[in-house]
Formats: structure tokens, sequence, C-alpha cells
């Protein structure tokens, strides 16, 4: 199980089973969503994320039409994203968690973009 919660704590959430992967990814639309050099998620079934509380401080903004990021409408923390033709699966933002084990990625997407003091992926 993890727990997370945004940086006010108006939105918190669990999810009840084990997060079996995560993914870093360097493309330019998640740095700038997250203001870093890189995004962690973890795609998880819809049905395992349990918000506990905060829906009225969720806010979706789609910078593509396809693709809801939605984050804390008081603090700005990203909470998940999610494709409007894959509504059950949500992407989790991992550096929102407080409780619990996560995986190390296995994952990297556009490591291009990986800045040169980093080396967590190889291109
Ligand atoms: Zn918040
Ligand atoms: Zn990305």
């Amino acid at each position: 199980m993890i727990r997370g919660q945004c940086l006010c704590g108006a939105v918190q959430y669990q999810v009840h089973r084990e997060i079996e992967m995560s993914i870093l990814c360097f493309c330019q639309d998640c740095r700038q969503a997250q203001g870093s050099v890189f995004a962690w998620n973890s795609p998880i079934p819809k049905q395992n994320f349990q918000l506990l509380q905060g829906a009225d401080f969720l806010k979706e903004y789609f910078h593509t039409h396809q693709k809801a990021r939605v984050f804390c409408m008081n603090c700005a923390s990203p909470i998940y994203s999610y494709r409007l033709d894959l509504p059950d699966i949500l992407r989790l933002r991992l550096g929102i968690v407080i409780e619990g084990d996560i995986p190390a990625p296995i994952e990297f997407a556009y490591t291009e973009n990986q800045p040169h003091f980093l080396c967590v992926a190889a291109e």
C-alpha cells in the first residue's frame, strides 16, 4: 500500500496494492508540468486508487487534448495524469508519495532530454 498527499495536504489518497513498476519521464511536457528534470510516474488501474479527501481541489489541465494532468488547485502539486482513450489507467506522480515502498524505475522515457549532470538512465 502507498499513501500520497499534495504539498498543502488538501488532496490525500491511498493505493491498496503494491506499486509494481515506476518510470522516469524526461519529456519536455513532464519537465514543465513538474518544474523538475523528470517526472517519476507509475501507471496503475484506476480501481486501485482511493481518494481519501480533496476531490474539490482536483483540477485537470489538458495540454494535449487526450491527456489530463491532474493537480491540486491550492498548492499545484501534480497528483496523476490519465488519457481520455485509457480512462481506467492513472499515472501517479510518485514524488508526492509519503508512505509505502516504490520500486526503482525500470523504464526511462525521452532520455535524450536528460541533463548531463544526472546519470540515472543510459541513453
Ligand atoms: Zn494541495
Ligand atoms: Zn513525460
